[in-house]
């Protein structure tokens, strides 16, 4: 026979916490509690299992199901004494539903089930309440008319507003007896004039009604789609809990209430909730009368906090509190009633809270020995500590909401309102702060969105150009804001009829994708304390080393502060856009002949130089790789008229023959065209300067401090060996040629990037002339998966909605294909050097769910943006913990 039925409380436990997928996290939660010794009043869940044979049985129960159900039942009445139906001195209970996870859209609780006209005179009877039991009877047709039989819930208030209206009287609680018995009578002829059927009186029919509504309401559409949202499947099921009723509703010395363990938008570890007297169920939430905070501490002198007004009862609940949390071992989020100064427990689970709660309970629990060092760095989400990086809105504020678009890189800034990058580059020459509010950005944008504080467009998506850029930078970005039309030539933005001007202020919040008028003011964020506290403990744990992606000294301090061990991937063609250098670069571009090219090329020198030497600084005693020249030339080719007539003049060439040049260059398929180790070999001169500064920059710096700097230099899409072997020659020429004018020599690395597939496939014959692999993922995974990042907005969102694809692979790498090539590398590379130095730069770096696949495929480092630095530690402890506990599980 198969058990259907668990009871819990009154002395018998047959379920607890561990058996949440059978019993709902409701019912497994009330039978630990009760095992626990805490006051529980008895009842039953009945299983999820119950849920999927209803469903696969065309909505019919099993057949011993019912027989269980009156036997548990049964058990409730011994326990309390009372019998369910009596017309003296009738049992009630609370049905109420309970998935694995609780889910919004199931289901509300019915109270006070079993009342009918016969039995309600009993309840005032025995309790000697008449305002009681009408007050709870009323309660319960209203309950179970709306969310069993489906009457409006609007149809009960409209009556009891009335009837109070008429009474005088504003508060439930002054509604005497007598009224509610009229209350009553009106409520069962709208059920009856609403659904044609009469309420019904039997109190087993009342009681498999609610039952089977809970099971009904597990298939409705608004269960369907969270499930669909939140990757819930169906087959789960919902319990159904069946409870004695305990009375908060039953006078003054009665009370109800929801609160959590510490406070979880802070995680101080003080008592915080709410509570309200002579109060039923949800009234605490559903705003009827104002609730009353629970501690005397945080009362201010007009509240009523329930350590005065009921202090045995809350002492009596501050002693339940301290055993849930040392029985759960985390913060607690409880629902409770008092019934005539007696406690009761209804409900508990772990409590949601904010990243900045996250952090300190984790800590504060490690330090009160409730958890260990390593559970609590398990206890922050890695994601969460974007939220405590940046500064955030404060929450106290007064804001006027403009627009909103899509929380792109998170954070808040405020500033002027300026339409293009070279105006914010003059607003940050006079420290002034801006907002860069574009249609959508391109490259060019670059030096406009690193000078601005935060950047708005009303184009594109969570990878946009813009985002993608803003998120690498630690810049605050909201993107898409589609609402709002941007008038380049105007100088205004208008949503509506509300028309904002260049150099007016506006703030950003990037956590939300809100978009205020005017300068809100911000919080800033802390770094030290706690937060420096857990990046120790994982640091002491984790096995990948951690750094970043960084090429202007303002990145590269950011990352150091951050604890970045390095520099994993430095893009010198971002160096390229500086106002002082774009035109050496276009001329080198548009040169026709070498002699015109190395004279570009060798004003580009010093510049770079600079660069390479301001960053080795920075990361004195770090290792630093720095990519060679990567995107196709057309990205910095001149594009407006004027321009073009510049460069001209500089080169001493005709527009027209540049024009001729600048179309030649342009490509049908830039990603896969001219770009990367293609241009080394087809320019070699370019390469040569590249390394000439590194390794110039990197004799004068370790001159300068003392410290030897090892360069690792990386040649980008490489496919093939021999593309690695003709870039490498022209790299170590140069070399030679720079330690034998300077009369010195320094150890240096020169790399590859594995970011196609076919690198992946042959990277046991690549590493032979390879002293590092970085893999690129971001463009392994448009190669891989033949899909150009820019292009797939159109359709990718539908994929990942749909279930086609189980995440974004731009944010999360895609394990069965990318990674498998990843796999694929690692494996070929360390079967030719087995000591080969292994990393990973490009955005999966930065996110947890792909740092514990580089964890298990035995990567060396991650290299992320600066700001996600932080959450790459944290991610790579908990994966390196993961990873020890599986190994331990299978050995
Ligand atoms: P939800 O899942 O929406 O929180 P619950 O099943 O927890 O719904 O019920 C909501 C509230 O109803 C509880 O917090 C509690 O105040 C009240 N409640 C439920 N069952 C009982 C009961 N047996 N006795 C008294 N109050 C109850
Ligand atoms: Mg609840
Ligand atoms: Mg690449």
């Amino acid at each position: 026979m198969t058990k259907w039925v668990y009871s819990f409380g009154g002395g018998l436990n047959e379920g607890g916490a561990d058996m949440r997928n059978l019993l709902g996290g409701k019912g497994a939660n009330l039978a630990e509690m009760a095992s626990i010794g805490l006051p529980v009043p008895p009842g039953f869940t009945i299983t999820t299992e119950v849920c999927s044979a209803y469903y696969e049985n065309g909505n019919s129960y099993p057949t011993d199901l019912a027989e269980q159900v009156a036997a548990a039942l049964h058990r409730i009445e011994h326990a309390v004494g009372l019998t369910f139906g009596d017309s003296k001195a009738p049992l009630l209970v609370s049905v109420r539903s309970g998935a694995r996870v609780s889910m919004p859209g199931m289901m509300d609780t019915v109270l006070n089930l079993g009342l009918n006209d016969e039995t309600v005179e009993g309840l005032a009877k025995s309790s000697n309440d008449e305002r009681f039991a009408w007050d709870s009877y009323r309660r319960f047709i209203q309950m179970y008319g709306s969310v069993v039989m489906g009457v409006p819930h609007h149809r009960f208030e409209d009556i009891l507003e009335q009837a109070k209206h008429a009474l005088g009287v504003t508060d439930d609680t002054a509604v005497k007896a007598n009224d509610w018995r009229e209350i009553v009578e009106s409520y069962k002829e709208i059920v009856l004039k609403e659904t044609g059927k009469p309420f019904p009186a039997d109190p087993q029919e009342q009681l498999w009604g609610a039952i089977s509504a809970v099971f009904g309401s597990w298939m409705n559409p608004r269960a369907n789609t969270y499930r669909k949202l939140h990757d819930i499947p169906a087959s789960w099921g919902t319990a159904v809990n069946v409870q004695a009723m305990v009375f908060g509703n039953m006078g003054n010395d009665c009370a109800t209430g929801v609160c959590f363990t510490r406070d979880p938008s802070t995680g101080e570890n003080i008592f915080y909730g709410e509570y309200l007297v002579n109060a039923q169920g949800e009234d605490v939430v559903a705003g009827i009368r104002t609730p009353q905070p629970m501690s005397a501490e945080r009362a201010t002198p007009d509240q009523s906090p329930m350590e005065k007004v009921l202090p045995n009862a809350y002492q009596e609940l501050m002693r339940v509190r301290e055993i849930l949390e040392k029985h759960y071992r985390d913060m607690q989020d409880i629902e409770f009633t008092v019934q005539n100064n007696k406690l009761y427990m209804l409900q508990t689970r772990s409590g949601k809270r904010t990243a900045a709660a996250a952090l300190k309970i984790a800590i504060d629990m490690a330090r009160e020995g409730l958890i260990t060092q390593e559970e609590a760095i398990g206890r922050v989400p890695p994601a969460s500590l974007d939220q405590l990086l940046h500064p955030t809105l404060d929450p106290k504020a007064e804001k006027n909401l403009f627009a909103r678009g899509l929380p792109a890189s998170p954070g808040a800034a405020a500033g002027a309102i300026v339409f293009s990058a070279e105006e914010v580059e003059e607003y940050a020459a006079q420290g002034k702060d801006a907002i860069l509010v574009r249609i959508e950005t391109s490259p060019e944008d670059v030096h406009g969105m690193h000078a601005a504080r935060g950047v708005l467009t009303t184009r594109g998506g969570m990878t946009s150009h813009a985002a993608v850029v803003a998120r690498g930078m630690g810049r605050v970005c909201v993107a898409g804001a589609g609402s709002i039309h941007v008038d380049y030539k105007a100088q205004t933005m208008t949503v509506g009829s509300t028309t904002l001007k260049g150099g007016e202020w506006i703030t950003l919040d990037g956590g939300t994708g809100a978009v205020y008028v005017g300068k809100v003011p911000t919080i800033p964020p802390t770094l030290s304390g706690d937060f420096s506290t857990l990046m120790g403990w994982a640091d002491e744990v984790r096995r990948l080393r951690v750094r970043a992606n960084a090429e202007t000294p303002d990145d590269a301090e950011t990352a150091r502060r951050f604890g970045a061990e390095g520099i994993g991937l430095s893009r010198t063609e971002h160096m390229f856009f500086g106002p002082d250098r774009i035109g050496h670069v276009r001329q080198m571009i548009m040169a026709d002949d070498p002699t015109t090219r190395k004279k570009a090329i060798d004003a580009l020198l010093p510049f770079q130089r600079d660069d390479f030497a301001s960053i080795f600084r920075i990361m004195s005693g770090l290792p630093v790789t720095i990519r060679l020249l990567d995107p196709p030339l057309h990205e910095f080719l001149p594009h407006g008229e004027a321009e073009l007539e510049e460069v001209a003049k500089a080169l001493g060439q005709s527009v027209d023959a540049l024009r001729a040049r600048r179309s030649a260059l342009s490509e049908a398929n830039p990603m896969l065209g001219h770009r990367g180790c293609r241009l080394g070999i087809s320019y070699p001169e370019i390469y040569a300067m590249q390394v000439r500064a590194i390794i110039e920059a990197a004799i004068l710096v370790s001159k300068e401090t003392g410290e030897a700097i090892i360069p690792e230099i990386m040649i980008p899409l490489v496919g093939m060996k021999t593309e690695l072997d003709v870039t490498r020659k022209v790299a170590e020429n140069e070399i030679a040629a720079v330690f034998k004018e300077q009369n010195t020599t320094l150890d240096y690395l020169i790399g590859t990037m594995i970011e196609l597939p076919r690198a992946a496939i042959t990277a046991d014959q690549i590493a032979q002339s390879a002293d590092f692999f970085s893999f690129g993922t971001n463009d392994l995974t448009q190669t891989t998966l033949g899909l150009s990042r820019d292009d797939a907005g159109s359709f990718l969102p539908y994929y990942v909605d749909h279930g086609l694809l189980p995440k974004d692979p731009f944010v999360s790498i895609d394990r069965e294909g990318v990674g498998a090539l990843v796999r694929m590398g690692v494996e070929g590379g360390r079967r030719t050097k087995a000591k080969l130095k292994l990393g990973v730069c490009g955005e999966h770096g930065g996110d947890p769910d792909s740092i514990a696949f580089f964890e298990s495929v035995g990567l060396d480092y991650v290299s992320c943006s600066p700001f996600r630095v932080p959450v790459a530690r944290l991610a790579a402890a908990q994966a390196a913990l993961a990873h020890k506990k599986k190994e331990a599980a299978t050995s």
